[in-house]
C-alpha cells in the first residue's frame, strides 16, 4: 500500500504525522485496549492454525447493506473451549453454528470470544459457520470500504482495508500470523453490477430476484486485509504472459486508456520473476482492477486507481525525473505480491518486511526496464522523504503500524545491504533465494536477518539493527591530517558492535574500506575537499573534519 493516498490527504496526513510525531516523542504511545486486542496474538488465537474460509455474502448498495456468513475451519493446537475472532462492533452478530449447534459468545471492542460447550481436543480439524449483519462504516486511512459512484452515477464499491482491518466488513481471525491455507468467495450483487475478487473466478449465478452471484477461489494462503471486493459496472480484457493468466477490469469508458496502460504489467512481471522468481500465485493468475483510490496490493487481484497515466498521482514521486517512465502503482502494488503476500509480516511491527521491501522492488525494476544509473538516481530520490525520527521497527503485538520511513528508508537500507554484499551475483542470488525460502510464510525481522547472517556468512545484525531499530543514521566519522597525508575514521552510531564497509575516495578510484566505531587511519593522497564517500550506494551520513 501507499503512503499517501491523494494531494489533499498528503497534506492531511502530514499534518495526522507530525501531531503523532509530538505525542509518540520520546515514548511510543500507551497501546490501547482495542491495540491489544487486534494486535496480541493471545492465548485463544494461538490455541488454533487457521485452514479455510469460505465467505459468502450478498451486498446491499443502495442500503450499504451486508450480510451473510464465513464458514471458518481450524485446526485445534490444544484442548480448549474458546477461540478469539474479529468483528467491528457495529456489525451485528446473527449466529454462530457448530454443526446444529448455536454457540455461545462474547464481545469487547472489535473482538468476538466464541465459546464452546464441550473441549476441543488438539489436533481435531472444527468448523463453525459465523453469520453476520449491518452496514459496515466507511473509514480508517484507505477507506475500508467504500459505497462510491463512478462518473457515470453507477454504484462503484470497493474494500481497502490494511491497517483499519479486515474485521471492519467480514468476520475473521483478524491478525497476520496467521494464515488461511485457501479461500471461497461468494458475493451477491446486484445483477448490473459484476464483482472481481482474489483468486480464480469460479463462475456466476442469477438467483433470480434481482442478484447475482459471482464465485471466486483463492487456491493459496491469503492475508486477511488482502481479501477484496470489487463490485461496479466492470469491463473485462485478458491477456497471458506464458502459461499465466494475466485479467484486466475497468470502467467501460476507460478500457482504451486502461488497454494502453496495463501494457506495463507484462515486463514488470518478467523483471520480477527474473530478480524475485516465479510470480507466486500462478494458479489464480494475476489481475489488475480498477478503482476509485490509488491502489491497493489485493491478492492476485491488484487494485488501479492511479489515472492511466504514468508517475503517482501525475506527479514525478521521487522528483528526479525517474518515476515518469512508469506507472508507480502497478509496479509497486505488484511487487507486493512477492513482499507481503507471498512473505508475509508475522506482526505489523515488521510491516518494513511488505513497505521496504515493496519499495525497493521498485529501484530493482527501473534497474532492469532502463539502467543502474536510473535505478540510483530513483533510489536516491526517496532520501528526500525519510525522517530518521523513530525506529522503522515498532513494538509487536500493540498493533503499531511503522511510520513511512519503513518505506523509504526501507528501501534505501536494502540498497545500502547490497553494496556491503558488493557481489551483484551474490545479491540477486540472496534475494531469488529469499523470496524461495520464505514463500507463503509468514516471518518476523529476526528470520529475515537470520537467513542473510547464513547465507553470507557475514554477522549482520549490528547493520539491520542500526537501521530498523534506532531512528538515527550511521555516521562516518572523518579527521584528515592533510599534512601527513592521512585521514582517521570510524562510525558513530547508536549500535556498539556496527561495522560496516564503505568505499571512499572519489568515482573511478573508489576503495573499500572497513571503519567499526573504533578509530583507524589510512593514508591517502587526497585533500578533505577531494576525498568522497560512495553515498549513492550507502545510505548514510558523513561528518568531515
Ligand atoms: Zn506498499
Amino acid at each position: 500500500m501507499r503512503f499517501h493516498h491523494t494531494s489533499r490527504f498528503v497534506v492531511l496526513s502530514l499534518v495526522l504525522f507530525f501531531a503523532l510525531a509530538a505525542a509518540q516523542s520520546p515514548a511510543p504511545q500507551t497501546p490501547s485496549r482495542a491495540d491489544i486486542l487486534r494486535g496480541e496474538y493471545s492465548l485463544w488465537r494461538a490455541n488454533n492454525d487457521l485452514l479455510s474460509y469460505d465467505l459468502d455474502i450478498r451486498v446491499n448498495p443502495d442500503k450499504k447493506f451486508i450480510s451473510g456468513k464465513n464458514t471458518i475451519r481450524f485446526k485445534m493446537l490444544k484442548d480448549d473451549t474458546r477461540i478469539q475472532l474479529d468483528l467491528f462492533a457495529n456489525l451485528n452478530v446473527d449466529k454462530i453454528l457448530h454443526g446444529t449447534t448455536e454457540l455461545k459468545y462474547s464481545r469487547e471492542l472489535g473482538t468476538v470470544f466464541v465459546d464452546f460447550p464441550a473441549m476441543l481436543k488438539k489436533g481435531s480439524v472444527q468448523s463453525i459457520e459465523f453469520y453476520y449483519s449491518g452496514s459496515p462504516k466507511e473509514t480508517g486511512r484507505f477507506g475500508g470500504i467504500s459505497y462510491g459512484k463512478d462518473p457515470a452515477g453507477r454504484h462503484w464499491i470497493t474494500t481497502a482495508c490494511e491497517g483499519i482491518g479486515a474485521s471492519i466488513w467480514w468476520p475473521n481471525k483478524d491478525q497476520q500470523r496467521d494464515e488461511v491455507e485457501h479461500m471461497q468467495l461468494h458475493v451477491a450483487v446486484p445483477s448490473s453490477l459484476t464483482d472481481v475478487s482474489n483468486g480464480r473466478f469460479v463462475g456466476k449465478k442469477d438467483l433470480g430476484d434481482g442478484y447475482t452471484r459471482y464465485d471466486w477461489n483463492i487456491s493459496y494462503p491469503i492475508n486477511n486485509y488482502n481479501v477484496s471486493l470489487n463490485i461496479g459496472a466492470y469491463e473485462h480484457f485478458s491477456d497471458r504472459l506464458g502459461d499465466l493468466m494475466l485479467d484486466y477490469y475497468c470502467l467501460p469508458e476507460n478500457l482504451d486508456k486502461a488497454k494502453r496502460q496495463f501494457a506495463q504489467a507484462k515486463p514488470m512481471l518478467e523483471a520480477f520473476q527474473k530478480y524475485f522468481g516465479e510470480y507466486p500465485f500462478k494458479r489464480d493468475g494475476y489481475k489488475l482492477i480498477e478503482v476509485p483510490y490509488s491502489g491497493m496490493e489485493h491478492q492476485s487481484a491488484v487494485t488501479y486507481g492511479n489515472k492511466f497515466a504514468n508517475g503517482y498521482l501525475e506527479r514525478d514521486w521521487t522528483g528526479v525525473g525517474v518515476s515518469l517512465k512508469f506507472d508507480f502503482i502497478i509496479i509497486h502494488e505488484s511487487a507486493h505480491e512477492w513482499f507481503g503476500n507471498s512473505i508475509t509480516a508475522a506482526d505489523v511491527s515488521d510491516q518494513w518486511i511488505h513497505e521496504g521491501w515493496a519499495t525497493y522492488a521498485e529501484c530493482v525494476y527501473v534497474e532492469a526496464m532502463f539502467s543502474r544509473e536510473d535505478a540510483l538516481k530513483y533510489t536516491n530520490g526517496y532520501k528526500a522523504k525519510v525522517r530518521n525520527r523513530q525506529p522503522i521497527l515498532t513494538k509487536p503485538e500493540t498493533n503499531q503500524t511503522p511510520g513511512q520511513d519503513q518505506y523509504f528508508k526501507g528501501a534505501l537500507f536494502l540498497n545500502t545491504l547490497r553494496s556491503v554484499v558488493d557481489n551483484d551475483q551474490r545479491w540477486w542470488k540472496l534475494l531469488r533465494d529469499y523470496c524461495k525460502r520464505f514463500k507463503y510464510q509468514n516471518i518476523m525481522n529476526d528470520d529475515l536477518v537470520a537467513f542473510f547472517n547464513k547465507q553470507t556468512g557475514k554477522n549482520l545484525t549490528p547493520i539491520f539493527d542500526q537501521y530498523l531499530r534506532h531512528a538515527a543514521l550511521p555516521v562516518l566519522e572523518l579527521k584528515f591530517q592533510e599534512s601527513d597525508g592521512s585521514v582517521t575514521y570510524r562510525w558513530k552510531a547508536d549500535v556498539k558492535e556496527f561495522a560496516m564497509p564503505v568505499k571512499v575516495g572519489g568515482k573511478g578510484r573508489w576503495q573499500t574500506i572497513q571503519p567499526t566505531t573504533e578509530w583507524k587511519t589510512m593514508k591517502t593522497d587526497l585533500k578533505k575537499a577531494d576525498f568522497e564517500v560512495a553515498t549513492d550506494l550507502y545510505y548514510i551520513e558523513v561528518s568531515k573534519q
